[in-house]
């Protein structure tokens, strides 16, 4: 197990729908750890298997006290909302209000394949719906009004990192401050 880079946005990986899991077997249970290991380095409060390049449908997490993994997960929302700041680990040091469900239940299997159910609410509930965004190609940025999205494109192209992520082919390598996400690295 080791620790991956993680892919900033303008990776066409992060805006494409990953595949599900079909074989629970031990490049899965490998995935997982990687995730892990590498939400932790950042630190981060949960990652995708898309942001270290890999399109499968899986991601982690560590925060309010929960932590774990979830593998082709559906999601089942309240239709309260909740707002909140929010940031992620494929956007250095940016972060939005972005309105979320409060309230997530969401559906899965574990690395051995059998079936666990999640539930958040607050900040737990932002980062599965969050995670399982990335899984649909979805970034928070996409959840925004259309006037925040605009301020939001205007940071990320002035942005240092973001040069760097939409070079053909080639992989981003930029450590940027853990404090840059306020702790909201998702
Ligand atoms: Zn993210």
């Amino acid at each position: 197990m080791s620790v991956q880079e993680i892919r900033l946005f303008g990776d066409p990986v992060l805006t494409s729908p990953a595949e599900p899991v079909l074989h629970f077997d031990k490049e899965i249970r490998t995935l997982v750890a990687d995730l892990t290991e590498t939400m932790h380095d950042a630190p981060g409060a949960g990652l995708a298997a898309p942001q270290i390049g890999v399109p499968l449908r899986v991601f982690v997490w560590d925060c309010d006290d929960s932590e774990g993994h979830l593998i082709n997960p559906t999601l089942d929302l309240s239709s309260e909302m909740q707002d909140g700041e929010e940031g992620c680990l494929s956007f250095p040091g940016m972060s939005y209000e972005t309105p979320r469900a409060f309230r997530a239940v969401a559906k899965g299997f574990n690395m051995h394949g059998e079936p666990i159910v999640i539930e958040g609410t607050e900040l737990l509930a932002r980062c599965l719906q969050h995670e399982t965004d990335h899984l649909d190609g979805i970034v928070f940025i996409d959840r925004l009004s259309p006037t925040e999205r605009k301020l939001a494109m205007k940071e990320i192209r002035e942005s240092e990192w973001f040069g760097i992520a939409t070079e053909s082919g080639a992989a981003p390598k930029i450590k940027v401050s853990p404090h840059n996400t306020f702790g909201l690295g998702l």
